[in-house]
């Protein structure tokens, strides 16, 4: 073999190893960037870690929130885990198109309620985190006084979508309609008087509704229809709406 061909063979042989070390570096930093992103993403950015309902909205909040339909007992794993006293109600049809299914009757999901409401487990586990992570705190931090009270128009309706022969997502207890928040100084943030006001009563429903937006399939507000004037409208159905 000439010296030409022999060096021609060597560089071959170099190449071909060095595409393998290539690969295998490739493959082992892969898997070290696994590594770190699991062990040290929060959980609320981390898709592989289970959700708690204390954690902060992250990039993966919103598809646990979604998986929680399809895993019921993840879901009220959750809610016992966040201390929601609650009753499970049976699953049921209360007419065509409307009952309930993994669902559960509450006063108080995180603040107090108006009244005892019914609704799918995962709209509250939904309700839980977007009062934790953006109602309560910024109740505070803007008017220096707790959230106490949800004002609302109620979650289960078996009923159309007004206008509409589809059935609402109220029809199976997966919508709540939200009136307003009443805080412990008395003031009542109203979405019928303040929405679109430059007041930080009307910034602070600016701020609570693009929260919702990140948590709920479907979040309507007066800015979708006159429908909706006088209330928040968030449901965890297959839509998908921010407005
Ligand atoms: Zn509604």
């Amino acid at each position: 073999m000439s010296d030409a061909l022999r060096y021609k063979d060597k560089m071959r042989g170099l190449r071909f190893f060095g595409a393998r070390w290539r690969l295998l570096l490739g493959l082992v930093g892969l898997g070290a960037g696994a590594w770190a992103f699991h062990t040290y993403a929060p959980p609320q950015h981390n898709p592989f870690r289970p959700l708690s309902l204390e954690d902060p909205i992250g990039f993966a909040t919103f598809d646990k929130l979604t998986d929680l339909k399809y895993e019921p007992s993840t879901c009220f794993a959750a809610l016992e885990a966040a201390a929601v006293v609650h009753t499970t109600l049976l699953d049921s049809v209360t007419g065509e198109g409307c009952g309930f299914e993994n669902a559960l009757q509450t006063r108080q999901v995180l603040t107090p309620l108006n009244d005892a409401l019914s609704m799918s487990c995962p709209l509250a586990a939904s309700l839980y985190i977007w009062e934790q992570a953006s109602a309560r705190p910024l109740a505070e931090d803007m008017f220096g006084s707790p959230l106490v009270r949800l004002e609302t128009y109620g979650t289960y309706s078996c009923r159309n979508i007004a206008g509409s022969q589809q059935r609402s997502e109220h029809a199976t207890a997966n919508a709540i309609d939200i009136a307003g928040f009443r805080l412990a100084d008395g003031r009542l943030i109203s979405v019928a008087e303040d929405w679109g006001a430059r007041s930080p009563e009307g910034r602070y429903l600016k701020r609570v509704h693009k929260a919702a937006c990140k948590l709920f399939s479907v979040t309507l507000g007066p800015d979708y229809n006159a429908a909706h004037a006088d209330h928040f409208h968030f449901d965890f159905g297959s839509g998908g709406s921010c407005r």
